[in-house]
């Protein structure tokens, strides 16, 4: 499973026209970020509602499912209603509020939850968030891993891969890999996606824009147009080495 798109909606064109490569690419899932949990407040923050309708709109218009995170417990209802998929965001991890409510909602709405890894939490932590979730019966808990803080400041964040062959240890919950944030380095993602697939990963979630230049959010790590087409294409192959379809 491949979910691709830019780290956040800066505008509608923008949003559409990377939809469009998206789906040209074959594949099902389209990210992208309303609500932006920033580091700095002085920073773009998302288009919020606005956003919310753009992603709604890009589902119709190309039959795309989309993925959007939540950051704030009072707006899950209206998240829930525009997206397919609802992303709770490494900064997010441990709130178990949140977690609860999201729980709550989608075992109702029935709609996958992706959980992000805390960047400082370890694997029995995040195994355990994901539990809040299913133990408010919702069973389709998607587990991401996306880098962990360590010493080392020549990437962003440190993929942790070993995390993958834990979790298949541990849980029966579908683990993919997020080389955006994981590495913060657009040409570390697909040695990294390729590793992230070897080592069994379930799927690929990524960061995509048309002008990664121009980017409001996550530039760096932005795979351009034709990255992407090369990337798919490594992706395809890797996959076919363990017997999967890309989807
Ligand atoms: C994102 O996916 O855009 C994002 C903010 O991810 P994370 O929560 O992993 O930093
Ligand atoms: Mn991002």
């Amino acid at each position: 499973m491949i979910i691709a798109g830019p780290c956040a909606i800066e505008s509608r064109d923008q949003t559409f026209r990377i939809a469009k490569l998206v789906k040209e690419s074959g594949i099902t899932y389209f990210r992208a970020g309303a609500y932006k949990p920033r580091t700095s407040p002085y920073t773009f923050q998302g288009l919020e509602r606005e956003g919310l309708e753009v992603l709604a709109d890009v589902s119709k218009e190309f039959g795309l499912k989309t993925v959007t995170e939540i950051t704030d417990a009072d707006l899950i209802d209206e998240v829930a209603r525009h997206v397919d998929v609802l992303q709770i965001g490494t900064r997010n991890m441990a709130n178990y509020a949140l977690l609860k409510k999201i729980g709550d909602l989608t075992s109702r709405t029935h709609q996958p939850v992706l959980l992000k890894r805390g960047f400082s939490s370890t694997i029995e932590e995040w195994l355990l968030a994901a539990e809040y979730i299913t133990s408010a019966g919702n069973p389709s808990v998607i587990l991401c891993e996306r880098g962990i803080r360590t010493f080392e400041s020549a990437t962003r964040f440190t993929l942790d891969l070993n995390a993958i062959p834990v979790v298949k240890k541990l849980s029966n919950l579908p683990i993919i890999v997020d080389p955006s944030h994981g590495t913060g380095h657009s040409d570390m993602v697909i040695p990294m996606s390729k590793a992230a697939v070897a080592c069994g990963a379930d799927g690929i979630i990524l960061e995509v824009h048309d002008r990664p230049k121009e980017a409001l959010c996550d530039g760096k790590q932005s795979l351009d147009a034709d990255e992407f087409a090369e990337f798919m294409s490594q992706i395809r192959k890797m996959a076919g080495l363990e017997g999967k379809k890309v989807v």
